[in-house]
C-alpha cells in the first residue's frame, strides 16, 4: 500500500476538493496556496483556460482529467459530468484539485460545483485566482481604476445576448453608472454590446481595448472606441478567449503599455537544449517577452560504464588537477560521487579548473571554488590558462562527455601532462516527434533559434532531416540563428547554417544580451 492510500484510509476515506484559480494564463500568476494544493493532488480536473504548465506541479502519478469547455466548441464533459466526477473522486478518498482559469468564482461556474459538493456533504476549499479581467488590463497597460479617471469597475458577462427579451444586465445603468467595464466572453456579441452601451448613453468615443490570451506570450491586443471596436475586432480576426475593456482608463495605455513593449515581445524563439538545462535561457528570453518553444535535442544519460571514473575516484589524491568543461560534467560527476558515498571533501587534494563563469558557479553550488577560470570560456582557453601555469608532469583528470572534442586533452598531453579522460555522461538524441519539428519550420513558426553546443546543432539538423542543401535553405529561410560561441558557430556553418548572432563571452546571459541587441 502506498503512502497516499494509507493517508486516505486514516482520514476515514473522505477526500477533499480544492477549487483552485489557475490565474489568467501565465502559469506563474497562480497563488502559492493554489500551487501547494496541486502539489498534493491525486486527481486534477482542469479547464481549457487553465495553463497546462501548472499540471507539472502535480505528482506524476496523479490522474489528469481534461474537462474542456471552450465557448462554442463541443464540450468535452457536460457540467453534470464534471460535478459527478468531483463527487465520485472525493468520495473514494481522493485529494481532488479542480483547476479553473482565472478566479473560480468569476464566470467560472465554480459556485455551481461547490453547491453540488455541499449537497453531497463533501469537504472543500476554494482558492481565488487572478482573474483575467485584471490581468488583461494590467498586461495591456491599463490601470483598471485610476483616481483621475474612474472610481468604479464592473465585470460583465458578454455571453448573454443583449438583444434577447429578458436580460440580467441593466444596460441603462451600467452604460453610464460605472467607470470601467470589462466584458468576459464578449467577442461574439461585441457589435450588440457596443451598440447597447452607446444607445444607453455612453460616449461613442470612449476608448476600448480588446485583449486576447492576456498575460501569455501570445497576447494580442487591439485598440478602438465604442463606435469602431467591433469592426476592428472583426477585421483583425480576434477570436476568444479575449476580454473587452471599456472606459477612459484605457487611454492610459499609450503611456503604460509595458508588457507588449518588451524587446522580444511576440518573437517565437526555439531553444534547442537538453531538457534539464533550458530553463535559464528560456526564463531570460521570456522575461524580455519572447514566446519560447523548447525543443530538446539532447538527452543526457549515464555512460555505459562507470569503470573508468570509479577507478580514478579511488585515487583522487594522485591528481594535480580536475577540469570541468560543462555543467553536465559537474552534475554527473557529483551524482556519481554521491553514489559512491563520497562528497566535496574528497576533492581537497587536486586543484579544480572550470571552463567558464557558469561552470564555476555550478561548482560553487557544490561547495567548490574553482582555482582556475580562463579568460576565454572554451576548451582552448582553459588549455592556454593551464599551459601558462605549466603542466609538465602534472596528472589531470577530465570527467566529461563520452564523445567530446579532443583539443583540451591533446594540448595538455603535448605540454607534458598525463591526462586521464573519464566519461561521466553521454549525449543521446531524444525521441521527439521529428514531423512536428519540421512543421514548425515549414509553417514559418520560428523567428529565431538558439544553439548552445555543437551537438545541439548536429542533433537538430538530424531531427529536421532536410534532404538537400536547398531544402535546408528553404526551411531555415528567415530564421535568425544564434550560437553561443565560436565552436558551435563553426559546427553550424560547416553544416550549412548561417549564423547571425554570437556573443563575445560564451555564456547564457551574454547570449540573451546579444539577441536583445540584434532586435
Ligand atoms: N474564471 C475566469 C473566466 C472564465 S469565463 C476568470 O476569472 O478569468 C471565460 C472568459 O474569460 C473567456 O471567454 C475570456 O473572455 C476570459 N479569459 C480568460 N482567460 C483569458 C485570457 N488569458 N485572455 C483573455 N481573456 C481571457
Amino acid at each position: 500500500m502506498d503512502m497516499k492510500t494509507e493517508q486516505a484510509i486514516d482520514k476515514g476515506k473522505k477526500g477533499k476538493v480544492y477549487l483552485v484559480g489557475a490565474g489568467p494564463g501565465d502559469p506563474t500568476l497562480i497563488t502559492i496556496k493554489g500551487k501547494q494544493f496541486i502539489e498534493k493532488a491525486e486527481v486534477v480536473i482542469y479547464d481549457y483556460l487553465a495553463s497546462k504548465k501548472l499540471l507539472k506541479f502535480a505528482p506524476a502519478d496523479a490522474e489528469f482529467i481534461y474537462a474542456g469547455k471552450k465557448g462554442g466548441v463541443k464540450h468535452t464533459h457536460t457540467q453534470e459530468e464534471i460535478n459527478q466526477m468531483l463527487i465520485d473522486r472525493a468520495n473514494s478518498g481522493k485529494i481532488v484539485v479542480r483547476l479553473k482559469g482565472g478566479d473560480p468564482f468569476i464566470f467560472g461556474r465554480g459556485g455551481e460545483e461547490i453547491e453540488e459538493l455541499v449537497k453531497a456533504g463533501l469537504p472543500f476549499e476554494v482558492v481565488p485566482g487572478v482573474t483575467s479581467a485584471t490581468a488583461a488590463a494590467t498586461y495591456a497597460g491599463v490601470p483598471i481604476t485610476h483616481r483621475g479617471y474612474t472610481s468604479s469597475v464592473a465585470f460583465v458577462t458578454g455571453h448573454e445576448d443583449p438583444t434577447k427579451e429578458t436580460t440580467n444586465i441593466d444596460w441603462e445603468k451600467i452604460a453610464t453608472g460605472i467607470g470601467t467595464l470589462v466584458f468576459y466572453m464578449g467577442i461574439k456579441n461585441l457589435p450588440s454590446i457596443t451598440e447597447k452601451l452607446i444607445r444607453n448613453g455612453r460616449d461613442p468615443k470612449t476608448p476600448v481595448v480588446v485583449v486576447r490570451w492576456a498575460s501569455t506570450p501570445e497576447q494580442k491586443s487591439v485598440d478602438g472606441t465604442l463606435e469602431n471596436i467591433a469592426d476592428i475586432v472583426r477585421r483583425e480576426d480576434i477570436k476568444p478567449p479575449a476580454l473587452v475593456v471599456v472606459g477612459e482608463v484605457v487611454s492610459l495605455r499609450k503611456k503604460i503599455n509595458w508588457f507588449e513593449k518588451r524587446a522580444l515581445f511576440g518573437k517565437r524563439i526555439m531553444v534547442t537544449r537538453t531538457r534539464e538545462q533550458a530553463s535559464d535561457l528560456v526564463a531570460g528570453l521570456e522575461e524580455m517577452g519572447a514566446n519560447c518553444i523548447e525543443w530538446a535535442t539532447i538527452s543526457i544519460v549515464p555512460p555505459d560504464s562507470w569503470e573508468a571514473l570509479d577507478q580514478e575516484l579511488a585515487q583522487l589524491d594522485t591528481f594535480d588537477w580536475i577540469l570541468f568543461t560543462s555543467i553536465n560534467a559537474i552534475t554527473c560527476f557529483f551524482d556519481r560521487l554521491r553514489e559512491k558515498d563520497m562528497d566535496a571533501r574528497d576533492l581537497k587534494g587536486p586543484r579544480i579548473g572550470a571552463v567558464g563563469a557558469t561552470t564555476a558557479e555550478v561548482l560553487q553550488s557544490y561547495g567548490i571554488r574553482a582555482d582556475l577560470l580562463p579568460e576565454k570560456f572554451t576548451g582552448e582557453g582553459l588549455a592556454e590558462a593551464l599551459l601558462e601555469k605549466g603542466v609538465t608532469g602534472d596528472k589531470i583528470l577530465l570527467p566529461r562527455a563520452l564523445k567530446a572534442r579532443e583539443v583540451l586533452p591533446e594540448k595538455l598531453t603535448t605540454a607534458g601532462a598525463e591526462v586521464v579522460v573519464a566519461p561521466v555522461y553521454q549525449n543521446v538524441r531524444p525521441k521527439t516527434q521529428k514531423a512536428e519539428l519540421r512543421r514548425q519550420f515549414e509553417e514559418k513558426k520560428v523567428d529565431l533559434i538558439t544553439f548552445t553546443s555543437s551537438s545541439t546543432v548536429t542533433n537538430f539538423l538530424h531531427m529536421l532531416h532536410a534532404e538537400s542543401d536547398e531544402e535546408l535553405k528553404m526551411l531555415m529561410n528567415g530564421v535568425v540563428v544564434a550560437s553561443i560561441g565560436p565552436v558551435t558557430t563553426k559546427t553550424a556553418k560547416e553544416n550549412g547554417l548561417d549564423v547571425h548572432i554570437q556573443p563575445e563571452t560564451y555564456t547564457i546571459p551574454a547570449l540573451i544580451e546579444s539577441i536583445l541587441s540584434y532586435y
